[in-house]
């Protein structure tokens, strides 16, 4: 401990807060306010704002490294701010567009009908989770419940067996939502992540409006000091906070708000002083936190989108003149044509850049991984230079065998050798905790409290706040929307011990 018992009126309202992605502006821009009187300063670890929210244009026009969409429309705020300051965004339904295990594109109708009865499974889940939540056993797996559903839809199947193969592979993209394998999440929280209605909207444009929007509205109003890293978080006394960091700065403030990433708060609980009460630490370390990666592969030409109102090939790939040729969203289930690189039949998921509207389309294929499939992909990667030989030869071999399914693939053309390679490594984030965001693993026990007791945090005690994704409420625990609404609550309740209440436009 450093630094004699500092006068807290003197910093009553000095606020700090730690992060500056998503739910760290959200709450500067509420507090940044001048009619409230706060002065707030932002400690962000990194040379850059956003977080999770992040852009990169290395392979041409730019491209989400990590959140890419809005999940549900109906009363979500980032929606609403999209509408409102002109993002693109793209609607994407169901999916239509499965190849199988052995290779082939299904028919797409079928495609889309047993993509939707899986959701309607999922669905039925989170209803059954939401209403015996109390009595569900903490080890019973959501996959499990998925299963039994399909045990007894089969039995009005033809051929039973290969029914239940197909919806069970189509049923493990649950995993690509919680950023890990499906059968570790737990059936008692899933209802935790039923998300918002109405759409998912794919941001064309990225989410670099919506961050440079925010960014805007703290505009000097607030300090935002990059490059800091804080490495402690003291409390002198009930209303006293010191915060220091790597670069020398060491400051108290009268609150502060913490919203680094729930996979740091794992691995820093030490950098609180006094320790972090049981409550907060076991919330912590009860929560899952995922590990969704993205591998971008550009090629010279998009060669499997044929122009639209062009079928390619068969009728397959037939579309009506409002969707491209090859659609946005692509499964592959557990692929028995890449045993050299995939013996574990892991499954993965495709977005085509192509499809995006005209000034955002791009000939580049996006590979979603993550869980243990994640984390081998990543592993092999790791190490060898981006510009490397080495990293392309690794990743044009885990990924040949997927890019070489789809339509008008030939070996011999220029056009289907891939030109870039660029592969995220969040896992190896330290300031994004190693990993995604937030899940729900079997045997965690009931996630809401934990939620519940990070949102309350230490304010009363020890004038500490938590924000982030992890805080949210049900139905934005992993998003951007939850994100914001975290920064938002954070900041009302330092507003509101102060008397004061945020303008409700702000
Ligand atoms: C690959 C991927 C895909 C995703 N896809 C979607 C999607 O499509 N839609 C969606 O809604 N959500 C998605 N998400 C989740 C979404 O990005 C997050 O929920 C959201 O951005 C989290 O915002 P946050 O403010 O809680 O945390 P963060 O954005 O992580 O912000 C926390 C900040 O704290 C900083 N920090 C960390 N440690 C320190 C320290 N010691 N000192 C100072 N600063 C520190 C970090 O650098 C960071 O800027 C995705 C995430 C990933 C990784």
């Amino acid at each position: 401990m450093r630094n004699p018992l500092p006068n807290h009126q003197a910093h009553a309202k000095d606020v700090c807060i730690i992060g500056a992605g998503i739910s760290g502006l959200r709450a500067a821009h509420i507090l940044s306010d001048p009619s409230l009187g706060f002065n707030v300063t932002i400690l962000e670890a990194r040379d850059r704002p956003g977080g999770r929210v992040y852009q990169t244009a290395d392979l041409g026009l730019p491209v989400d490294l990590g959140a890419t969409w809005i999940h549900g429309t109906e009363g979500n705020p980032i929606a609403a701010l999209a509408k409102k300051i002109g993002c693109s965004t793209v609607s994407c339904g169901a999916v239509y567009s499965i190849c199988d295990a052995s290779g082939n594109w299904l028919d797409r109708q079928v495609a889309r009908q047993r993509y939707e009865e899986v959701w309607d499974i999922l669905e039925k889940a989170m209803e059954h989770s939401m209403s015996h939540r109390e009595s569900i056993p903490d080890n019973a797996k959501m996959m499990d419940f998925f299963c039994d559903e399909l045990e007894s839809k089969s039995k009005s199947q033809p051929d039973p067996d290969s029914y239940i193969s197909l919806m069970r592979q189509i049923g493990e993209m649950w995993g690509a939502f919680m950023g890990d394998d499906w059968q570790r999440q737990s059936l008692k929280n899933v209802w935790l992540e039923a998300g918002l209605e109405g759409d998912n909207l794919f941001m064309a444009s990225t989410y670099k409006g919506i961050l440079d929007f925010l960014l805007e509205t703290t505009r000097d109003k607030c300090t935002l000091r990059l490059n800091c890293e804080v490495t402690s978080i003291i409390s002198h006394s009930p209303d006293v906070v010191q915060v220091d960091s790597t670069d020398g700065f060491s400051a108290v403030f009268g609150q502060v708000i913490v919203t680094t990433p729930l996979g740091w708060l794992k691995r820093n609980h030490d950098a609180f002083y006094p320790p972090l009460p049981p409550k907060i630490s076991n919330a912590i370390q009860s929560l899952g936190y995922g590990n969704l990666d993205k591998v971008f592969i550009k090629f010279p030409q998009p060669f499997w989108n044929d122009k639209i109102g062009q079928p390619s090939m068969d009728d397959q790939y037939a579309n009506t003149a409002a969707e491209p040729a090859f659609p946005i969203e692509s499964l592959f289930l557990q692929p028995e044509y890449s045993q050299n690189t995939n013996p574990a039949k892991w499954r993965t998921e495709i977005i085509s850049y192509s499809g995006l509207p005209d000034q955002y389309a791009q000939p580049i294929i996006m590979f979603f991984v993550y869980g243990q499939w994640g984390r081998h992909v990543t592993g092999l990667v790791r190490g060898t230079k981006p510009d490397s030989e080495e990293y392309r030869r690794i990743l044009y071999d885990l990924f040949h065998p997927y890019f070489s399914k789809l339509p008008n693939y030939d070996p011999a053309s220029a056009n289907c050798q891939p030109s870039d390679f660029l592969l995220t490594d969040w896992q190896n984030d330290k300031f994004a905790g190693h990993g995604s965001f937030t899940n729900e693993p079997v045997g965690s026990g009931d996630c809401s409290q934990y939620s519940d007791a990070l949102r309350k945090g230490m304010g009363e005690e020890r004038k500490i706040w938590f924000a982030g994704e992890h805080t949210s409420p049900p139905g934005g625990v992993g998003t951007v929307a939850g994100a914001y609404w975290s920064g938002e609550e954070a900041a009302r309740k330092v507003a509101s011990s102060h008397g004061l209440r945020p303008s409700s436009s702000t």
